[in-house]
């Protein structure tokens, strides 16, 4: 009897601080979860179904922003529409794009825009013509940038030694896959916006060949012959589709192409956590580009 009053005054007395922390995408989730103990709650707003690049928010998620108690998301330039929700907040938020020495990438120099082209990433435009890559969670450097600034924000109900051992880990991770696939590190590839790019120039791989910058619309025919002519030209055999490209366009493109499917916002794998699911991205290229089936 007396045991059981102690449990229950422990009980009563352990911090009830069950807190909620929402990050904006799953990859974000996927860090964050690794890092605390069973007290937080972790939960991703953006729904599987939901386009990242055109986000609308129902009623019930814009009450999550304003509830959570640490909101982490990538910031303002990549994800406007949740802006004003989180300016209202009064607790505390991470934004990514905040955090000192954060590698930004830019994308849409590398590849022909065809005169109607526009790079619909939220709105990312630089001043100096190129946009910012906006695949942020892809580069591992960001991510450890990001387990620092959350746990600063939110020291309470971590797991013992985070982020410090996560942080290790993640390192091991990405240089074991960056001499692992440096063998085939000169081998071409194909992409449809090319999401990929903080993963994979960390890891040394070649520059893939692009279909379209914009999801939402495919290459004019003038386009289409080029890329065509590129793909045979390189000896492009592999090809790395993320869920919202096209696929029919895609095998017009290359027929003969070993087809990956990877999703860069990790929607198709809600039970890794981010660094295993770095492993099957890993996995994923390497058999993409040996090609061997
Ligand atoms: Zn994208």
């Amino acid at each position: 009897m007396r045991r059981f009053w102690l449990t229950t005054l422990l009980m009563l007395c352990s911090p009830a601080w069950s807190q909620t922390i929402v990050a904006s995408v799953e990859p974000l989730a996927k860090v964050v979860r690794s890092l605390y103990g069973p007290q937080v709650e972790v939960v991703t707003l953006l729904q599987a179904n939901q386009n990242p690049h055109q986000l609308a928010l129902s009623p019930r998620q814009a009450l999550l922003v304003q509830q959570a108690d640490l909101m982490v998301w990538l910031g303002a330039e990549v994800e406007a529409p949740l802006s004003p929700l989180v300016a209202r907040r009064d607790k505390r938020s991470v934004a990514l794009l905040d955090v000192p020495g954060v590698e930004r990438r830019e994308s849409g120099t590398h590849h022909d825009h065809d005169g109607h082209e526009h790079h619909d990433h939220g709105g990312a435009h630089a001043q100096n013509g190129a946009y910012l890559d906006p695949h942020l969670w892809l580069s591992v450097d960001n991510m450890i940038l990001l387990s620092r600034a959350v746990v600063t924000a939110l020291p309470e109900g971590l797991e013992s030694q985070q982020p410090e051992a996560w942080q290790a880990r993640a390192v091991e991770i990405q240089s074991q896959w960056r001499s692992r696939l440096a063998v085939l590190a000169q081998r071409p590839w194909l992409t449809y916006h090319h999401p990929w790019g903080y993963f994979t120039d960390a890891l040394g791989l070649a520059e893939p060949v692009v279909v379209s910058q914009q999801l939402d619309a495919g290459p004019g025919s003038r386009r289409f012959v080029v890329l065509a002519a590129e793909i045979r030209e390189r000896d492009v055999q592999c090809m790395i589709r993320e869920p919202e490209a096209r696929e029919a366009m895609l095998k017009r493109l290359c027929a003969d192409c070993r087809v990956e499917a990877l999703d860069p916002l990790g929607r198709d794998q809600p039970t890794l956590n981010y660094l295993d699911w770095l492993d099957y991205l890993g996995a994923g290229f390497e058999r993409c580009l040996k090609g061997a089936n």
